[in-house]
C-alpha cells in the first residue's frame, strides 16, 4: 500500500510565461513509451508479480522501492506541464474566442479535453499504453529491460531538453536526469551482483555526461546522483545490499537515505474561467465554506 505526501520531490521555479508547445513536447516524458508512466508501471507490475521474493529479497526491494520514487516523478512532470500551460489564454466572453490560442498550439487536447493541464499521453497526443509494461517474471531479463528503459528514458529526456528552453521544463529535466542516472546505475549493479558482468561500463548512454546540462549541477553538488532514497517508513531495507560501493563516474560513495527528499510545494494552479475550471463562481465561495466548515 501507499502513503502519500503532498509535496513534489523538488521545488519548481515560478514560470514567467506560458509555453503550451513546450508542454506538448514534455508530455513525451510523462506518457510516452519511455516516459515516467512507463518506468512507474514497469517497476510497479514487476514488484506485484515477483516470484521467489524471500530468496532474492534485495532485488524485490530495489524494484519496489524505485517504483515509489517513479510515482513522484509522474507528479513532477505533470506539475511542469501544468505550469507551462498556465497563462496560455486569458478570460473573456465566449464570443471573443478566448481559447483561440489552442488552435495554434501543438496539442489541442490540452485546451479541449482538460482545463489546460497534463494528459496521460505522449507528445503526439497518443495515450500511454499498458503494453509498454514488460514483466516477464525472469529476474535477469526484467532487470536488463529496466536498465534499457532507464537508458531510453535518459535519451529522450536529453532530446526534450535540447528542444525546450523554458526554465520550469529544464529544472525538471535536470533533476530527473540525476535521478534516472541513479536508477540506471542501480539496475546495472543489480545485474552485476546477479551475473558478474560489469554493466556499469556501458554507462553513460547516450555518451554525454550529466555535467553538460547546467540544471543537473545543483543536484549533483548535493550528491543526489549517489543517493538512493528508501521510500518507506520501515520496508525495503535490503536495497543497501545492492546500493553500495562507489559511483562509476565520480568514485564517490553510494548511500541509501532513509525517507524521501524534503522536496518542495505542489504549485497551486489558478482557476481558468474561460475553460470553466474549476467552474464555481467566486461569489459562491462563502456558501461552499459554510456547508464544509459549518
Ligand atoms: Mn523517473
Ligand atoms: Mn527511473
Amino acid at each position: 500500500m501507499f502513503l502519500r505526501i503532498d509535496r513534489l520531490q523538488i521545488e519548481l521555479p515560478q514560470p514567467k510565461d506560458a509555453s503550451p508547445d513546450s508542454a506538448a513536447a514534455v508530455q513525451e516524458l510523462l506518457g510516452g513509451r519511455f516516459g515516467e508512466m512507463s518506468t512507474l508501471m514497469n517497476y510497479m507490475y514487476q514488484s506485484f508479480n515477483f516470484r521467489g521474493r524471500d530468496q532474492v529479497k534485495p532485488y524485490y526491494d530495489l524494484i519496489a522501492n524505485i517504483a515509489a520514487e517513479e510515482l513522484g516523478h509522474i507528479e513532477l512532470v505533470a506539475a511542469t506541464i501544468n505550469l507551462l500551460l498556465t497563462g496560455s489564454t486569458q478570460p473573456g466572453d465566449p464570443a471573443s474566442a478566448p481559447l483561440a490560442p489552442g488552435v495554434e498550439s501543438r496539442n489541442t487536447h490540452h485546451f479541449i479535453a482538460t482545463g489546460q493541464t497534463a494528459l496521460c499521453g505522449d507528445s503526439m497526443g497518443g495515450s500511454w499504453r499498458g503494453d509498454y509494461v514488460f514483466s516477464s517474471g525472469n529476474l535477469k531479463l526484467d532487470l536488463l529491460h529496466n536498465f534499457f528503459l532507464e537508458c531510453g528514458a535518459r535519451t529522450q529526456k536529453i532530446r526534450v531538453y535540447e528542444m525546450v528552453q523554458h526554465p520550469v521544463a529544464r529544472t525538471m529535466v535536470g533533476y530527473l536526469l540525476v535521478r534516472g542516472g541513479v536508477h540506471a546505475v542501480a539496475y546495472a549493479k543489480a545485474l552485476e551482483t546477479l551475473t558478474g558482468v560489469n554493466v556499469t561500463k556501458l554507462l553513460p548512454i547516450p555518451e554525454v555526461t550529466n555535467r553538460k546540462f547546467p540544471e543537473t549541477r545543483p543536484y549533483e553538488e548535493k550528491g543526489l546522483h549517489r543517493i538512493l532514497y528508501r521510500f518507506s517508513p520501515d520496508d525495503y531495507r535490503d536495497i543497501t545490499r545492492i546500493w553500495t560501493g562507489t559511483h562509476p563516474e565520480d568514485g564517490g560513495p553510494l548511500e541509501v537515505q532513509d525517507g524521501p527528499p524534503p522536496g518542495g510545494p505542489v504549485p497551486d494552479l489558478p482557476p481558468v474561467p474561460e475553460t470553466f475550471a474549476p467552474g464555481f463562481d467566486p461569489a459562491e465561495l462563502p456558501e461552499i465554506a459554510r456547508k464544509l466548515f459549518g
